[in-house]
């Protein structure tokens, strides 16, 4: 099932979100709903608060973005190709490498990117799918929707980290998206 995404200016998208355990309701639905709330909507990522759930629960798919890269561009990256993953109850364990610049988005604030700086490595503690404890390193893009997910459960936004100028300088579209004023080809749920 195709669920709505919440739109910037929900408060559920300024929650910490819960970690959650083992016998949590429909659990196994909501994940594959998820997966095609994402792929309908065409992210690489997507976590739980943006469909409305404040919970530490997030899915990613970079493996789809090596698809149409040749050999060459994969050859850049040290994560090809890639990953596709359920985090549950994750939490940072260490971040590492040196800080890179990456033109971020996000499906609850639609038509608007920005370069975001993040550390090229993280390696996280967290529950996969059976609920097995699992940690992990990961680096490069896949560490960058990691990371830009974490924040979502964290209550943070790619925008909280560039500049306040860039950031007042946004602040008529952002109270567009906020107000519903945009038009976007996937399903979202706005603020009252
Ligand atoms: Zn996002």
């Amino acid at each position: 099932m195709i669920l709505s995404i919440v739109a910037y200016g929900h408060p559920v998208l300024r929650k910490v979100a819960e970690d959650i355990t083992k016998d949590y309701p429909g659990l196994e639905k909501l994940i594959a709903d998820m997966w095609e709330t994402m792929y309908e909507s065409n992210g690489v990522g997507l976590a739980a608060p943006q469909i409305n759930r404040s919970i530490r629960l997030f899915v990613i798919d970079t493996a789809q973005m090596f698809e149409n890269m040749d050999d060459d561009e994969k050859a850049d990256y040290a994560d090809n190709p890639g990953t596709r993953q359920v985090f549950i109850n994750a939490q940072i364990v260490s971040l590492d490498g040196e800080e890179w610049a990456y033109n971020e988005g996000c499906l609850s604030i639609p038509k608007i990117r920005e370069d975001v700086n993040r550390t090229r490595e993280v390696t996280l503690k967290y529950l996969d799918e059976q609920f097995e404890q699992q940690e992990k390193t990961f680096n490069g893009i896949t560490a960058r929707v990691i990371l830009h997910e974490y924040d979502h459960i964290e209550g943070k936004l790619f925008i909280d980290h560039i500049s306040l100028l860039k950031r007042k300088l946004m602040k008529g579209k952002l109270n567009d998206i906020s107000k519903g004023k945009i038009r976007v080809d996937y399903k979202m749920m706005f603020p009252q």
